[in-house]
């Protein structure tokens, strides 16, 4: 069994540290906020009182963190991980950044003779509590037959998508797919709603037709047709809105740092640019759908 530093124990982090305590590691926790770390030790984790703590005692560090700036200051800072952290440990960040800290990071991380793999996930907080999270790894096939035995224990899918960085492009690909198809399948709802044809009725055809996808399917931003949806319970997230436009900017980051062109992708940042500006950030991004109807 290992020890694990687990650093950033928020909405993600903190159940994917407790299905590691459950799985018998010994986790070390530290987060900014002392009361998560409570909640770790109240499952049965431990804590410790600063990032060059966990560096130096993990086997393992594993970070969850809301953004690349933070994920920069973790590894790379004077009291950083990759300061602190002993030949050999390997890293793994599950946040979800942008794909040049990601593979900076993996740089420095391989000079200090340290093993890294961005590992961002997709499955949500329900995913993280279920340990059903799928993960999108970059980096050495060597590190990920280390890594993956614990990936098993927080998720269940684990691909491996290529070198550092290709995990955080895996997942800001995928993520602008989603963002796209939501506004589109929302837009065919509310045109539908305008042109007389009942919600479950498209559905019912939709779902069996070409314009069958998972925002439809798994995901239906009208209450009713599927009855986990967020929808059903005023839109309370889920995903949220504001976590949907962090990861279309980070698309669109990635798309003009790559000269991709990607006018949908562009288009949908925008309006949920302009949904979070009405107050909506916190509400499921399936939310967007009211938006679009206006109001
Ligand atoms: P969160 O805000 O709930 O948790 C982040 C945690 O990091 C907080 O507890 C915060 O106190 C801690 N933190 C911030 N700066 C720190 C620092 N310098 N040192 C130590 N701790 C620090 O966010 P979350 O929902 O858990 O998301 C984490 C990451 O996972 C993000 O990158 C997000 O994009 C990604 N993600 C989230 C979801 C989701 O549904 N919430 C799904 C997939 C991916």
């Amino acid at each position: 069994m290992a020890r694990i530093g687990f650093i950033g124990l928020g909405n993600m982090g903190l159940p994917m540290a407790l299905n590691l305590v459950k799985a018998g590691h010994q986790v070390e926790g530290f987060d900014v906020n002392n009361a998560a770390v409570d909640q770790l030790v109240a499952g049965g984790g431990t804590g410790v009182g600063s990032v060059k703590r966990a560096a130096t005692r993990g086997d393992v560090i594993v970070t969850m963190l809301p953004s690349g700036k933070d994920v920069d200051q973790i590894y790379l800072g004077p009291d950083g991980v990759c300061a602190y952290a002993n030949p050999g440990t390997l890293l793994i960040d599950s946040s979800t950044i942008d794909v040049q800290t990601a593979r900076l990071v993996a740089q420095v991380a391989d000079v200090k003779g340290l093993s890294m793999l961005d590992a961002p996930v997709s499955g949500g907080i329900a995913g993280a509590h279920a340990a059903t999270l799928t993960f999108m790894v970059g980096g050495s096939e060597a590190a990920l037959v280390r890594g993956r035995p614990l990936m098993e224990v927080m998720g269940k899918t684990i691909v491996h998508a290529g070198p550092s960085g290709n995990g955080q492009a895996a997942k800001i690909c995928n993520n602008m797919i989603l963002g796209v198809s939501m506004i589109a399948v929302s837009e065919a709802f509310v045109l539908a709603e305008k042109l007389g044809l009942d919600a479950q009725k498209l559905f019912d055809i939709s779902s069996k037709s070409s314009g069958q996808c998972w925002s439809l399917t798994s995901y239906c931003p009208v209450p009713g047709p599927v009855p986990t949806s967020p929808a059903n319970r005023d839109y309370q997230a889920g995903f949220t809105a504001a976590m949907m436009l962090k990861d279309l900017r980070l698309a669109q980051d990635a798309a003009k740092a790559a000269g991709a062109d990607t006018p949908l992708g562009a288009d949908a940042a925008k309006i949920y640019a302009e949904f979070v500006e009405t107050g909506e950030g916190p509400r499921d991004f399936s939310g967007v759908i009211r938006f679009i109807r206006g109001g």
